[in-house]
């Protein structure tokens, strides 16, 4: 028996990497890989720390803060920075874990990382969300740096709070350094970042529909869930695609709109606005154009080509994948992380096995959502030459990284797990291994 804590969800996203290789033919030509999946499951190093700051009526407040140094064989530590109050070690850990394959699957000299706290953003004033993040970087600051570890921002952590953890670390330290990604434009940060992780989600899925022989986004119905920065633009670049987008959710319900009457690019830009003030969805004026339903998500209530959980983990449960697959959905590509359950990948990976061409086809955040921290090393590329890229070469860029991530998972896949003619190969265990084997053979 382990003496160890139970940690629930970094132990769902360990289990499911580890099915996956042992599933392929992996072991049998590498043995040597077995020790380094016992390396890989263990971080470099975890800091945690505590966060005392003042509230808005001078009360003192205080959180946990963590990052999780997770693993450092390809490059700096890279990876963002959650703010929520469903963050512990398990969470930051599930998180870290991912972004060791993610980031290699970049094909950029990244390692992973993950950190932030179990502070709540919402309902908190600009002034209590500042007073936060600067003393959160007063610890954080003495373990970071260009060529340590360069975290970034994820739920609960935008440009803004970016920028108050930014000039944090400049008082802190007396220097200017790239150890933020996700920055304001005109300090240091890259064109195309806030757009990457949905932009280069969307990049990833035309892969799959093309791949597919079903054409392109064009007169495809999308459902997405979320309404975050990945949402946001996802929806947007679906949408310019030529797909018509029907949802988008937060954590107290869903927007579900018709294909005849789909949400436009107006709707995401009134909904960036309520986002940016902390605001729910019910605030959102649509004039009865669309569906609201109360602590839903959308995977029940839409009959589309393509669904895109962009919210958070295990946003689509057994049941949900199976009302997926029912109603003719083709291709499910996470925009958040691990935004699928283990069983809900069953279903869509048996599904894949048994149905051919017409199968549903599912691609995991640690290969789909990929764009947003390959932007960020574009970023640190940028900072580290004292350069600004146009926005056509960033974007030019993250879209060779997502054929690239998406070719290298379909190859992989190909080489080591058996499958049978006409069924497509397993974007999951080909992601996985791809990742795994690149970060192993740089640790050996
Ligand atoms: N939080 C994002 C992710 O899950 C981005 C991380 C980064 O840019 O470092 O990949």
């Amino acid at each position: 028996m382990s003496n160890l804590p139970h940690e629930p969800e970094f132990e769902q996203a360990y289990k499911e990497l580890v099915s996956t290789l042992e599933h392929s033919t992996l072991f049998e030509q590498h043995p040597e890989y077995k020790t380094a999946l016992k390396i890989v499951s263990i971080p470099e190093r975890i800091i945690q720390f505590r966060v005392v700051w003042e509230d808005d009526k001078n009360q003192v407040q205080v959180n946990r803060g963590y990052r999780v140094q997770f693993n450092s064989a390809l490059g700096p530590y890279k990876g963002g920075l959650r703010l929520h109050p469903t963050v512990n070690l398990s969470v930051l850990k599930f998180l870290g874990f991912e972004q060791i394959f993610k980031n290699a699957l970049t094909g950029l000299n990244i390692g992973g990382g993950k950190g932030g706290a179990d502070f709540d953003p919402k309902g908190k004033s600009d002034n209590e969300i500042r007073k936060f993040c600067v003393s959160f970087m007063r610890e954080l600051s003495k373990h970071i740096g260009a060529d340590t570890d360069v975290p970034a921002g994820d739920i609960g952590v935008g440009g803004r709070e970016i920028g108050y953890m930014f000039g944090a670390y400049k008082a802190a330290q007396n220097k200017w350094e790239g150890i933020l990604t996700g920055k304001g434009g005109s300090w240091g940060g890259s064109l195309i970042r806030p757009e990457a992780t949905g932009y280069g989600l969307i990049y990833y899925v035309g892969h799959m529909i093309a791949y597919a022989k079903e054409g392109s986004f064009k007169g495809k119905t999308v459902a997405i869930s979320g309404s975050g920065n990945v949402a946001q633009y996802a929806a947007l670049k679906a949408i310019e695609l030529g797909a018509t987008v029907v949802s988008l959710s937060d954590s107290k319900g869903s927007i579900i709109a018709t294909a005849e009457n789909p949400i436009t690019p107006e709707d995401i830009e009134q909904i960036a606005h309520l986002k940016l003030k902390r605001q729910a969805l019910t605030e959102f004026k649509h004039e009865g154009k669309y569906k609201y339903i109360d602590s839903a998500r959308p995977w029940t209530h839409v009959k589309v080509d393509v669904a895109l959980p962009c919210a958070t983990q295990n946003e689509v449960s057994k049941e949900e994948a199976e009302a997926l697959v029912a109603s003719g959905a083709r291709f499910i590509a996470e925009g958040s992380n691990m935004g699928c359950t283990q069983e809900a990948i069953d279903v869509f990976e048996a599904h894949r096995k048994s149905h051919g061409e017409k199968a549903i086809w599912y691609a995991p955040g640690k290969a789909a959502n990929a764009g947003g921290v390959a932007v960020s090393g574009l970023e640190m590329a940028q900072n580290s030459q004292r350069l600004s890229w146009t926005s056509h070469e960033v974007d030019h860029k993250l879209k060779g990284i997502m054929e690239a991530a998406f070719k290298n998972g379909l190859e992989t896949a190909k080489k080591y797990v058996p499958h049978k003619e006409g069924e497509y190969p397993s974007l999951v265990a080909g992601s996985n291994i791809a990742g795994f084997v690149k970060v192993a053979a740089a640790m050996h």
